[in-house]
């Protein structure tokens, strides 16, 4: 089995300011954000990158989209907006492989991010 960061943060063998949990999703406070509220939402079953996602089960990573959304009116934000972002493998930056949707949000975020821009 897989076994990451967010794995562990799931059996809460490590701690996170976990903000929302239901059977499928977690999300919790990311540990350097990147914008005033920056939530990361990770499902439960083991993916490791959006390239691993079986095309039979789009409700996982569908899950993690209509949470961060509900977060997002709870908290009152999603007028003004926010942005979601999900990492793929190197060249997307991604560094836990365990697949995660990033929600952005508290801010103007400015235009997206290029490989122009580091
Ligand atoms: P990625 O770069 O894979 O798309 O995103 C991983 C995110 O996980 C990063 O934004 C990083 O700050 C966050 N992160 C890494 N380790 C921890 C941790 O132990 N706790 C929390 N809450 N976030 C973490």
């Amino acid at each position: 089995m897989t076994d990451t960061i967010f794995h562990k943060i799931i059996r809460r063998e490590i701690p996170a300011d976990i903000v929302f949990e239901d059977e499928h999703v977690i999300a919790f406070r990311d540990i350097a954000p990147q914008a005033p509220v920056h939530v990361l939402f990770v499902p439960k079953v083991d993916v490791a990158t959006l390239n691993d996602l079986p095309a039979s089960q789009p409700e996982v990573v569908g899950r993690l989209a209509i949470a961060a959304a509900a977060y997002a009116k709870r908290e009152g934000f999603a007028d003004d907006g926010y942005r979601v972002v999900i990492n793929c493998n190197g060249h997307g930056g991604q560094t836990v492989f365990q697949v995660h949707l990033h929600l952005l949000a508290g801010a103007p975020l400015g235009r997206f991010g290029t490989a122009r821009d580091s």
